[in-house]
């Protein structure tokens, strides 16, 4: 109760418009600050905090006023950054886990088809939908895209080359992830398997894996060239924390390359 309350305080006092700084980018609302997830940064697990784990941003997470993530803020600007609303026009898109307010703007990119699956759909316009088995034809899609789903998928190599099944060749997969800088090859263990081991060792509940940095050669043995970019290269003017991004995200973008095993 007392939890809720302050929660509520909180937000109506991060939505006050007096001296608000900072902006959210899919809403428009100016707001004094973004909330935090759960106790943010400092209250991360030990793991992910040793291994300087790269994924939301904690500290800058929820807008008060629509309650998007850091995570559609920042694609939603890195996809303007590279022009990719305007490619979207006329094209076909599967999005996996849509988030509300990134499909609410999607709404207006002129998109001929939005397929929005879950493998669990929360709303009735997601339909239901295996990654590992999607039942859709071959060379069907021009953009897919799966934020922060990749690392809650049991087997992400057949997800993987499900998905460059159903791309067409050139067509584009937006993959953002967690990852670690640090780790040199991603970690799974089939030991890990209750809620508390893998908050601590993977960062959240329902976790599977914490991909390392050879998750571009996993994605590349999967048919995808990486078209991944920095924020520092891509959003150099976008102060991060005044649109409540992670600086250190990158955007990870990748193509579909030409496979004649299923043209
Ligand atoms: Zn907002």
């Amino acid at each position: 109760m007392i939890g809720a309350l302050t929660w509520k305080l909180r937000r109506a006092y991060a939505r006050l418009p007096i001296g608000a700084a900072c902006r959210c980018c899919l809403c428009g609302a100016r707001v004094r600050r973004f909330l935090p997830y759960r106790g943010g940064w400092r209250a991360a697990p030990a793991a992910m905090r040793a291994l300087r784990v790269i994924g939301s941003d904690l500290d800058h997470f929820a807008c008060p006023r629509c309650g998007c993530h850091d995570r559609e803020r920042h694609l939603w600007l890195y996809m303007n950054k590279y022009g990719l609303l305007e490619r979207m026009r006329g094209a076909v898109l599967l999005h996996f886990a849509p988030e509300l307010a990134l499909t609410t703007v999607l709404a207006h990119a002129g998109l001929s088809r939005h397929v929005m699956a879950d493998l669990y759909p929360s709303r009735p316009e997601i339909v239901q939908m295996d990654m590992l088995s999607t039942g859709l034809a071959n060379s069907s899609f021009d953009f897919v895209m799966a934020n922060h789903v990749m690392e809650h998928v049991d087997d992400d190599m057949t997800a993987l080359r499900e998905l460059r099944r159903v791309l067409k060749p050139g067509g584009l997969a937006i993959l953002q992830t967690p990852y670690s800088d640090v780790l040199e090859r991603t970690f799974a263990d089939p030991g890990i398997r209750t809620p508390e081991q893998r908050l601590e060792l993977y960062g959240q509940e329902d976790h599977v894996r914490l991909y390392g940095r050879d998750i571009f050669d996993r994605f590349a043995s999967a048919g995808f060239a990486s078209r991944a970019a920095r924020h520092a290269d891509a959003l150099p003017d976008v102060e991060a924390p005044k649109f409540g991004v992670n600086p250190s995200e990158p955007f990870f973008l990748f193509e579909a390359i030409e496979n004649r095993s299923f043209k």
